[in-house]
Protein backbone atom coordinates (compact mmCIF):
# COMPACT_ATOMS: atom_id res chain seq x y z
CA UNK A 1 0.00 0.00 0.00
CA UNK A 2 1.58 3.78 -1.04
CA UNK A 3 0.82 6.18 1.92
CA UNK A 4 -1.32 7.73 -1.14
CA UNK A 5 -3.55 4.85 -0.67
CA UNK A 6 -3.50 5.22 3.06
CA UNK A 7 -4.77 9.01 2.76
CA UNK A 8 -7.34 8.04 0.29
CA UNK A 9 -9.13 5.38 2.50
CA UNK A 10 -8.97 7.47 5.56
CA UNK A 11 -10.32 10.82 3.71
CA UNK A 12 -12.83 8.22 2.55
CA UNK A 13 -13.80 7.12 6.28
CA UNK A 14 -13.67 10.50 7.62
CA UNK A 15 -16.64 11.72 4.73
CA UNK A 16 -18.54 8.48 5.28
CA UNK A 17 -18.70 9.73 9.32
CA UNK A 18 -19.98 13.02 8.10
CA UNK A 19 -22.69 11.31 5.56
CA UNK A 20 -20.79 13.14 2.70
CA UNK A 21 -19.09 10.72 0.85
CA UNK A 22 -20.89 10.37 -2.53
CA UNK A 23 -19.86 7.97 -5.43
CA UNK A 24 -21.46 7.60 -9.40
CA UNK A 25 -24.81 5.05 -9.35
CA UNK A 26 -25.28 3.61 -12.84
CA UNK A 27 -28.88 4.97 -14.21
CA UNK A 28 -30.26 4.38 -17.16
CA UNK A 29 -32.16 7.20 -18.75
CA UNK A 30 -33.79 5.39 -22.15
CA UNK A 31 -37.17 5.61 -20.14
CA UNK A 32 -36.99 9.32 -18.91
CA UNK A 33 -38.56 10.56 -16.91
CA UNK A 34 -38.38 7.48 -15.52
CA UNK A 35 -34.84 6.36 -14.49
CA UNK A 36 -33.72 2.83 -13.87
CA UNK A 37 -31.03 2.36 -10.56
CA UNK A 38 -29.97 -0.82 -9.15
CA UNK A 39 -32.71 -2.76 -11.00
CA UNK A 40 -35.26 -0.24 -10.13
CA UNK A 41 -37.58 1.85 -11.76
CA UNK A 42 -37.83 5.44 -10.60
CA UNK A 43 -39.49 9.17 -11.89
CA UNK A 44 -36.48 11.41 -11.71
CA UNK A 45 -37.08 14.98 -10.52
CA UNK A 46 -32.95 14.80 -10.31
CA UNK A 47 -32.44 15.13 -14.08
CA UNK A 48 -31.46 18.29 -16.10
CA UNK A 49 -32.84 17.29 -18.96
CA UNK A 50 -35.72 20.22 -18.51
CA UNK A 51 -37.42 19.09 -22.07
CA UNK A 52 -36.73 15.45 -22.61
CA UNK A 53 -34.22 16.21 -25.47
CA UNK A 54 -31.65 13.56 -24.52
CA UNK A 55 -34.71 10.97 -25.18
CA UNK A 56 -35.88 12.71 -28.32
CA UNK A 57 -35.94 10.43 -31.34
CA UNK A 58 -35.24 13.12 -33.29
CA UNK A 59 -32.10 14.21 -31.33
CA UNK A 60 -31.19 10.51 -31.38
CA UNK A 61 -30.98 10.54 -34.73
CA UNK A 62 -29.31 13.75 -35.94
CA UNK A 63 -26.69 12.40 -33.42
CA UNK A 64 -26.80 9.22 -35.20
CA UNK A 65 -26.36 10.45 -38.74
CA UNK A 66 -23.72 13.14 -37.96
CA UNK A 67 -21.36 10.14 -36.41
CA UNK A 68 -22.22 8.30 -39.47
CA UNK A 69 -21.40 10.95 -41.80
CA UNK A 70 -18.50 12.94 -39.85
CA UNK A 71 -16.80 10.04 -37.46
CA UNK A 72 -17.50 9.12 -33.92
CA UNK A 73 -14.59 11.85 -32.74
CA UNK A 74 -12.91 15.09 -33.47
CA UNK A 75 -9.65 14.01 -33.95
CA UNK A 76 -7.74 17.13 -32.81
CA UNK A 77 -7.95 20.47 -30.98
CA UNK A 78 -10.51 22.92 -33.12
CA UNK A 79 -7.41 25.04 -34.16
CA UNK A 80 -6.10 22.22 -35.70
CA UNK A 81 -8.51 19.86 -37.62
CA UNK A 82 -11.40 19.40 -34.88
CA UNK A 83 -13.45 21.90 -35.97
CA UNK A 84 -16.55 20.50 -38.23
CA UNK A 85 -19.02 22.34 -39.70
CA UNK A 86 -21.28 20.96 -37.24
CA UNK A 87 -19.23 23.65 -34.84
CA UNK A 88 -19.66 26.57 -36.67
CA UNK A 89 -23.46 25.77 -37.57
CA UNK A 90 -24.00 25.59 -34.06
CA UNK A 91 -22.01 28.66 -32.95
CA UNK A 92 -24.40 30.45 -35.75
CA UNK A 93 -27.56 28.88 -33.85
CA UNK A 94 -26.62 30.18 -30.84
CA UNK A 95 -25.36 33.59 -31.00
CA UNK A 96 -28.76 34.26 -33.22
CA UNK A 97 -30.54 32.47 -30.00
CA UNK A 98 -28.77 35.03 -27.74
CA UNK A 99 -29.03 38.07 -30.21
CA UNK A 100 -25.16 38.58 -30.03
CA UNK A 101 -22.66 38.78 -32.75
CA UNK A 102 -21.09 35.30 -32.14
CA UNK A 103 -20.39 32.25 -30.19
CA UNK A 104 -17.91 30.12 -29.07
CA UNK A 105 -18.60 26.70 -28.41
CA UNK A 106 -16.43 24.69 -25.46
CA UNK A 107 -16.44 21.36 -24.72
CA UNK A 108 -18.19 21.46 -21.57
CA UNK A 109 -19.75 24.32 -19.44
CA UNK A 110 -16.78 23.79 -17.08
CA UNK A 111 -14.48 24.05 -19.68
CA UNK A 112 -16.30 27.19 -20.93
CA UNK A 113 -15.96 28.77 -17.36
CA UNK A 114 -12.87 28.80 -16.74
CA UNK A 115 -11.72 29.05 -20.62
CA UNK A 116 -13.40 32.64 -20.37
CA UNK A 117 -12.50 33.82 -17.12
CA UNK A 118 -8.61 33.04 -18.21
CA UNK A 119 -8.86 35.03 -21.07
CA UNK A 120 -11.02 38.19 -19.62
CA UNK A 121 -9.14 37.97 -16.00
CA UNK A 122 -5.40 37.92 -14.61
CA UNK A 123 -3.39 39.18 -12.20
CA UNK A 124 -4.24 42.78 -12.68
CA UNK A 125 -7.84 41.92 -12.65
CA UNK A 126 -10.88 42.11 -9.84
CA UNK A 127 -13.19 39.25 -10.38
CA UNK A 128 -16.42 39.63 -8.43
CA UNK A 129 -18.79 36.08 -7.79
CA UNK A 130 -21.78 35.77 -6.07
CA UNK A 131 -21.56 33.37 -2.93
CA UNK A 132 -23.78 31.08 -4.49
CA UNK A 133 -21.83 30.51 -8.13
CA UNK A 134 -21.37 27.29 -9.31
CA UNK A 135 -17.96 25.63 -8.41
CA UNK A 136 -16.48 25.59 -11.85
CA UNK A 137 -17.08 29.69 -12.20
CA UNK A 138 -15.34 29.63 -9.01
CA UNK A 139 -12.70 27.55 -9.98
CA UNK A 140 -12.38 29.33 -13.36
CA UNK A 141 -12.04 32.94 -11.26
CA UNK A 142 -9.64 31.60 -9.06
CA UNK A 143 -7.43 30.21 -12.13
CA UNK A 144 -7.24 33.24 -13.77
CA UNK A 145 -5.10 34.55 -10.80
CA UNK A 146 -7.36 37.72 -10.47
CA UNK A 147 -8.06 38.69 -6.96
CA UNK A 148 -11.55 37.17 -6.44
CA UNK A 149 -14.50 38.61 -3.82
CA UNK A 150 -17.68 37.03 -3.48
CA UNK A 151 -20.71 39.17 -2.83
CA UNK A 152 -23.51 38.20 -0.86
CA UNK A 153 -26.00 35.66 -2.99
CA UNK A 154 -28.25 38.18 -5.64
CA UNK A 155 -26.78 40.99 -3.43
CA UNK A 156 -26.32 43.94 -5.80
CA UNK A 157 -25.71 46.13 -2.93
CA UNK A 158 -23.09 44.23 -1.86
CA UNK A 159 -21.43 43.84 -4.94
CA UNK A 160 -21.70 47.71 -5.23
CA UNK A 161 -20.26 48.69 -2.07
CA UNK A 162 -17.09 46.11 -2.55
CA UNK A 163 -16.78 47.82 -6.57
CA UNK A 164 -16.84 51.00 -5.09
CA UNK A 165 -14.41 50.09 -2.28
CA UNK A 166 -11.89 48.09 -4.87
CA UNK A 167 -12.46 48.71 -8.78
CA UNK A 168 -10.03 51.73 -8.80
CA UNK A 169 -7.47 49.12 -7.68
CA UNK A 170 -7.71 46.92 -10.19
CA UNK A 171 -7.45 47.09 -14.62
CA UNK A 172 -10.56 45.04 -15.36
CA UNK A 173 -13.24 44.06 -13.48
CA UNK A 174 -15.47 41.14 -13.61
CA UNK A 175 -19.15 41.14 -12.21
CA UNK A 176 -20.47 36.97 -12.46
CA UNK A 177 -23.70 35.45 -11.73
CA UNK A 178 -25.75 32.49 -12.82
CA UNK A 179 -29.31 33.72 -14.46
CA UNK A 180 -30.71 31.09 -12.58
CA UNK A 181 -29.07 29.24 -9.64
CA UNK A 182 -28.27 25.68 -9.98
CA UNK A 183 -29.22 24.71 -6.21
CA UNK A 184 -31.77 27.49 -5.26
CA UNK A 185 -33.53 27.86 -8.48
CA UNK A 186 -34.09 31.57 -7.78
CA UNK A 187 -32.87 34.26 -10.25
CA UNK A 188 -30.49 36.60 -10.37
CA UNK A 189 -31.41 40.73 -10.43
CA UNK A 190 -29.55 41.02 -13.82
CA UNK A 191 -31.12 44.57 -14.83
CA UNK A 192 -28.91 45.87 -11.25
CA UNK A 193 -26.16 43.93 -12.13
CA UNK A 194 -25.97 45.14 -15.29
CA UNK A 195 -26.39 48.87 -14.26
CA UNK A 196 -23.71 48.37 -11.77
CA UNK A 197 -21.71 46.80 -14.23
CA UNK A 198 -21.69 49.87 -16.31
CA UNK A 199 -21.68 52.15 -13.74
CA UNK A 200 -18.23 50.89 -12.47
CA UNK A 201 -16.68 49.69 -16.13
CA UNK A 202 -16.98 46.15 -14.47
CA UNK A 203 -17.75 42.98 -16.95
CA UNK A 204 -20.94 41.02 -16.53
CA UNK A 205 -20.89 37.40 -17.32
CA UNK A 206 -23.86 35.23 -16.69
CA UNK A 207 -23.77 31.37 -16.75
CA UNK A 208 -27.15 30.68 -18.39
CA UNK A 209 -26.73 26.78 -17.69
CA UNK A 210 -30.04 26.51 -15.94
CA UNK A 211 -31.89 29.10 -17.84
CA UNK A 212 -31.88 28.30 -21.45
CA UNK A 213 -34.73 27.22 -22.75
CA UNK A 214 -36.38 27.26 -19.34
CA UNK A 215 -37.17 30.85 -17.94
CA UNK A 216 -37.43 34.27 -20.28
CA UNK A 217 -34.14 35.55 -21.28
CA UNK A 218 -33.02 38.57 -19.97
CA UNK A 219 -29.24 39.13 -20.78
CA UNK A 220 -29.18 41.47 -23.13
CA UNK A 221 -27.19 43.62 -20.98
CA UNK A 222 -24.87 41.00 -20.44
CA UNK A 223 -21.08 41.08 -21.84
CA UNK A 224 -20.37 37.40 -22.05
CA UNK A 225 -23.23 34.84 -21.74
CA UNK A 226 -22.55 31.22 -21.15
CA UNK A 227 -24.35 28.65 -21.25
CA UNK A 228 -24.43 24.62 -21.94
CA UNK A 229 -25.83 22.17 -24.05
CA UNK A 230 -26.03 19.64 -21.37
CA UNK A 231 -29.20 20.80 -19.61
CA UNK A 232 -32.58 21.85 -21.87
CA UNK A 233 -30.55 20.87 -24.90
CA UNK A 234 -29.87 17.04 -23.65
CA UNK A 235 -26.44 16.89 -25.50
CA UNK A 236 -23.32 17.91 -23.62
CA UNK A 237 -20.40 20.88 -24.76
CA UNK A 238 -20.47 24.67 -23.47
CA UNK A 239 -20.92 27.66 -24.62
CA UNK A 240 -20.24 31.21 -24.83
CA UNK A 241 -21.83 34.43 -26.72
CA UNK A 242 -20.44 37.59 -26.68
CA UNK A 243 -19.56 39.98 -29.25
CA UNK A 244 -17.61 39.26 -32.55
CA UNK A 245 -14.20 40.87 -31.23
CA UNK A 246 -14.67 39.26 -27.56
CA UNK A 247 -15.63 35.84 -29.42
CA UNK A 248 -12.39 35.96 -31.32
CA UNK A 249 -10.35 36.62 -28.43
CA UNK A 250 -11.84 33.29 -27.10
CA UNK A 251 -10.80 31.30 -30.07
CA UNK A 252 -7.26 32.22 -30.13
CA UNK A 253 -6.72 32.80 -26.29
CA UNK A 254 -9.21 30.14 -24.08
CA UNK A 255 -6.72 27.40 -22.70
CA UNK A 256 -10.09 25.00 -22.57
CA UNK A 257 -10.45 25.48 -26.03
CA UNK A 258 -7.06 25.44 -27.49
CA UNK A 259 -5.45 22.73 -25.41
CA UNK A 260 -8.11 20.14 -26.08
CA UNK A 261 -10.11 17.87 -28.43
CA UNK A 262 -12.74 19.20 -30.42
CA UNK A 263 -16.31 17.99 -29.82
CA UNK A 264 -17.20 14.41 -31.47
CA UNK A 265 -19.99 15.22 -34.26
CA UNK A 266 -22.95 14.10 -31.96
CA UNK A 267 -23.27 16.16 -29.40
CA UNK A 268 -23.38 18.98 -32.10
CA UNK A 269 -25.57 17.28 -34.11
CA UNK A 270 -27.80 16.88 -30.68
CA UNK A 271 -28.06 20.51 -29.57
CA UNK A 272 -28.92 21.54 -33.31
CA UNK A 273 -31.93 19.22 -33.33
CA UNK A 274 -33.18 20.25 -30.04
CA UNK A 275 -32.85 24.22 -30.72
CA UNK A 276 -34.89 23.26 -33.90
CA UNK A 277 -37.33 21.53 -31.74
CA UNK A 278 -37.29 24.45 -29.43
CA UNK A 279 -38.24 26.89 -32.30
CA UNK A 280 -40.90 24.66 -33.52
CA UNK A 281 -42.68 23.78 -30.09
CA UNK A 282 -42.63 27.31 -28.30
CA UNK A 283 -45.36 26.28 -25.65
CA UNK A 284 -42.54 23.42 -24.81
CA UNK A 285 -40.65 25.69 -22.66
CA UNK A 286 -43.37 26.90 -20.85
CA UNK A 287 -43.90 23.26 -19.17
CA UNK A 288 -41.29 22.92 -16.51
CA UNK A 289 -41.90 26.15 -15.36
CA UNK A 290 -45.43 25.63 -15.09
CA UNK A 291 -44.89 22.18 -13.64
CA UNK A 292 -42.54 23.95 -10.66
CA UNK A 293 -45.01 26.02 -10.53
CA UNK A 294 -48.26 23.17 -9.58
CA UNK A 295 -45.64 21.94 -7.01
CA UNK A 296 -45.06 24.58 -5.13
CA UNK A 297 -48.78 25.81 -5.03
CA UNK A 298 -49.08 22.13 -4.23
CA UNK A 299 -47.04 22.70 -0.98
CA UNK A 300 -48.25 25.81 -0.28
CA UNK A 301 -44.62 27.43 -0.55
CA UNK A 302 -43.22 30.04 -2.34
CA UNK A 303 -43.86 30.23 -5.98
CA UNK A 304 -41.03 28.93 -8.26
CA UNK A 305 -38.95 31.24 -10.30
CA UNK A 306 -37.89 28.41 -12.35
CA UNK A 307 -37.72 24.72 -12.74
CA UNK A 308 -35.35 24.29 -9.62
CA UNK A 309 -36.98 23.74 -6.34
CA UNK A 310 -35.36 23.31 -2.95
CA UNK A 311 -36.26 21.74 0.22
CA UNK A 312 -33.38 22.39 2.35
CA UNK A 313 -33.27 20.31 5.32
CA UNK A 314 -30.19 21.22 6.60
CA UNK A 315 -28.05 18.10 8.24
CA UNK A 316 -26.56 15.70 5.26
CA UNK A 317 -27.69 12.39 6.90
CA UNK A 318 -31.68 13.44 7.34
CA UNK A 319 -31.47 14.85 3.81
CA UNK A 320 -30.26 11.29 2.91
CA UNK A 321 -32.93 10.02 4.84
CA UNK A 322 -35.51 12.12 3.09
CA UNK A 323 -34.61 11.18 -0.44
CA UNK A 324 -34.49 7.01 0.49
CA UNK A 325 -38.16 7.21 1.73
CA UNK A 326 -39.07 8.90 -1.63
CA UNK A 327 -37.25 6.96 -3.33
CA UNK A 328 -39.81 4.11 -1.50
CA UNK A 329 -42.46 5.78 -2.90
CA UNK A 330 -41.18 5.62 -6.02
CA UNK A 331 -39.44 8.91 -6.22
CA UNK A 332 -35.87 9.56 -7.72
CA UNK A 333 -34.71 12.91 -5.97
CA UNK A 334 -31.12 13.25 -5.01
CA UNK A 335 -29.83 14.62 -1.78
CA UNK A 336 -27.48 17.59 -2.51
CA UNK A 337 -24.85 17.99 0.39
CA UNK A 338 -21.60 20.19 1.32
CA UNK A 339 -19.64 21.02 -0.43
CA UNK A 340 -21.45 21.48 -3.60
CA UNK A 341 -24.47 23.83 -1.01
CA UNK A 342 -23.22 25.57 1.99
CA UNK A 343 -22.72 23.57 5.44
CA UNK A 344 -25.93 23.08 7.10
CA UNK A 345 -28.56 23.48 4.19
CA UNK A 346 -28.30 20.10 2.70
CA UNK A 347 -31.29 19.83 0.30
CA UNK A 348 -33.13 17.68 -1.30
CA UNK A 349 -33.36 19.59 -5.19
CA UNK A 350 -36.32 19.20 -7.13
CA UNK A 351 -35.58 19.67 -10.73
CA UNK A 352 -39.39 19.44 -13.31
CA UNK A 353 -39.03 18.57 -16.69
CA UNK A 354 -41.51 19.06 -19.64
CA UNK A 355 -42.28 15.37 -19.45
CA UNK A 356 -43.67 14.87 -16.09
CA UNK A 357 -47.88 14.85 -16.03
CA UNK A 358 -49.26 17.01 -13.92
CA UNK A 359 -50.67 14.02 -11.86
CA UNK A 360 -47.02 12.66 -11.44
CA UNK A 361 -46.31 16.70 -9.89
CA UNK A 362 -49.08 16.31 -7.68
CA UNK A 363 -48.34 12.48 -6.30
CA UNK A 364 -44.95 13.75 -5.58
CA UNK A 365 -46.00 17.21 -3.78
CA UNK A 366 -48.34 14.90 -1.40
CA UNK A 367 -45.53 12.36 -0.61
CA UNK A 368 -43.60 14.99 0.43
CA UNK A 369 -46.39 16.73 2.29
CA UNK A 370 -47.17 13.55 3.97
CA UNK A 371 -43.37 12.73 4.86
CA UNK A 372 -42.38 13.14 8.79
CA UNK A 373 -39.41 14.59 7.90
CA UNK A 374 -41.73 17.27 6.53
CA UNK A 375 -44.05 17.89 9.01
CA UNK A 376 -41.88 17.50 11.35
CA UNK A 377 -39.88 20.61 10.47
CA UNK A 378 -36.99 18.78 10.91
CA UNK A 379 -33.88 21.34 11.22
CA UNK A 380 -35.84 24.31 10.40
CA UNK A 381 -33.13 26.62 12.40
CA UNK A 382 -30.67 25.90 9.35
CA UNK A 383 -32.76 26.90 6.58
CA UNK A 384 -32.34 29.49 4.09
CA UNK A 385 -34.53 32.20 4.39
CA UNK A 386 -35.11 32.11 0.42
CA UNK A 387 -36.57 28.28 0.60
CA UNK A 388 -39.54 27.24 1.82
CA UNK A 389 -41.05 26.52 5.20
CA UNK A 390 -41.45 23.63 6.86
CA UNK A 391 -44.35 23.76 8.86
C1 LIG B 1 -23.98 22.16 -15.00
C2 LIG B 1 -23.41 23.51 -14.79
C3 LIG B 1 -22.20 23.87 -15.39
C4 LIG B 1 -21.33 22.90 -16.10
O1 LIG B 1 -21.84 22.54 -17.32
P1 LIG B 1 -21.38 21.16 -17.97
O2 LIG B 1 -21.70 21.33 -19.39
O3 LIG B 1 -22.15 20.09 -17.29
O4 LIG B 1 -19.91 21.04 -17.70
C5 LIG B 1 -21.80 25.18 -15.27
N1 LIG B 1 -22.51 26.08 -14.56
C6 LIG B 1 -23.65 25.74 -13.95
C7 LIG B 1 -24.40 26.79 -13.20
C8 LIG B 1 -24.12 24.46 -14.03
O5 LIG B 1 -25.23 24.11 -13.39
Amino acid sequence: MFSLDRFARDKLARLDAEALRRSPVASDRAGFPHVVQGGRRLLSFSCNDYLGMSVRREVIEAAVRATQRYGAGAGASRLVTGNSALHDALEDRLASAKGTEAACVFGSGYLANIGVLGVFAGPEDLVLVDDLAHACLMAGAQLSRAAVLRFRHNDAAHAADLLGRRRAHHRHALLVTETVFSMDGDRAPLPRLAALASEHDAWLMTDDAHGFATVPDDGSAVALRMGTLSKALGSYGGYCCASRPAIDLLKTRARSLVYTTGLPPAPLAAALAALDLIDADPDLAELPLRKARLFTDRLGIAEAASPIVPLVIGQADATLAASAQLREAGFLVTAIRPPTVPPGTARLRVAFCALHTDEDVIRLADAIGRAPWWTRGEATAQRDTACPAFS
